[in-house]
């Protein structure tokens, strides 16, 4: 009993010893990445927003906007050259699935959101934070919502309010960027701007966002009918042939019973 007494307070020590150098292995490994946050300019605008706003732009105008060959002016707020995080997303090396590499420094990470947090704690000195230029500040008009929810099927209640607001900002980034007096082709996409994005801006529900579509999607659709087509064929064609053989040796056995029994018959 006395030596248990004794020993009782090595063991604590022990373990202690043990994990002091797990204990600071764990606080240096996560410093490295956070330890320059507090530096870090709070940034109000949403890069998981303005990259949502991004795709849109890029799936639902550029297509039509390419086709004009018009240049979007630089006042316009869709303009790359107003998306905060537009160099940032540039640097973004998609590599391998479950390998993102930054542009900047080399560095690699498994999962976008680890790299989006290294650009916030790393490379926020290049962000041009001045003016507005937040493109997630522009997502009612767009409909970001519509977007990003559509994965959830969560539909929130339409507040005519924020309708009406939300097709004013349509409506006058459609005059910015695509000014009538700028020729027909500006004439032509800010119609076609009005009827993907601003319409929409309703409680009625009649009025879907992008009604002309977009950049087609990804080709693992049609890639994955096209295989199934190539392999039902010649299964079909198998069915159609066999059928066919079925057909004739049925009518050959018709004509053979026919036949004798034609044979038959006279007596
Ligand atoms: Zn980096």
């Amino acid at each position: 009993m006395g030596r248990l007494k004794e020993s009782s307070p090595v063991i604590p020590l022990l373990l202690l010893l043990l994990l002091f150098p797990l204990l600071l292995l764990s606080q240096v490994s996560g410093e490295s990445e956070s330890s320059r946050e507090g530096n870090a300019p709070e940034i109000h605008c949403s890069r998981h927003r303005s990259r949502a706003a991004w795709q849109i732009i890029q799936d639902y105008l550029t297509p039509f906007v390419e086709r004009e060959r018009y240049q979007i002016p630089n006042k316009c707020r869709l303009h790359p050259d107003n998306d905060l995080y537009r160099d940032q997303e540039q640097h973004k090396v998609h590599v391998d699935i479950y390998e993102w590499k930054c542009g900047y420094c080399r560095k690699s990470f498994n999962e976008e959101k680890f790299l989006d947090q290294h650009f916030d704690t790393r490379h926020y000195n290049l962000l041009n934070t001045t003016g507005t230029k937040c493109l997630a500040d522009l997502c009612g008009a767009l409909h970001c919502d519509f977007v990003l929810m559509s994965s959830k099927k969560g539909k929130s209640k339409c507040n005519p309010a924020a309708a009406a607001k939300n097709r004013h900002l349509c409506e006058s980034l459609a005059n910015t960027c695509f000014p009538v007096s700028q020729g027909p082709a500006a004439s032509r996409l800010h119609e076609h701007f009005l009827r993907q994005f601003c319409d929409a801006h309703t409680c009625t529900g009649k009025n879907k966002p992008f009604p002309k579509g977009g950049k087609k999607k990804s080709g693992v659709f049609y890639l994955a009918i096209s295989i199934l087509t190539l392999m039902l064929l010649p299964l079909f064609y198998l069915l159609v042939f066999l059928h066919q053989r079925e057909k004739r040796t049925g009518t050959q056995v018709l004509r053979r019973i026919v036949k004798t029994g034609k044979k038959t018959k006279p007596s």
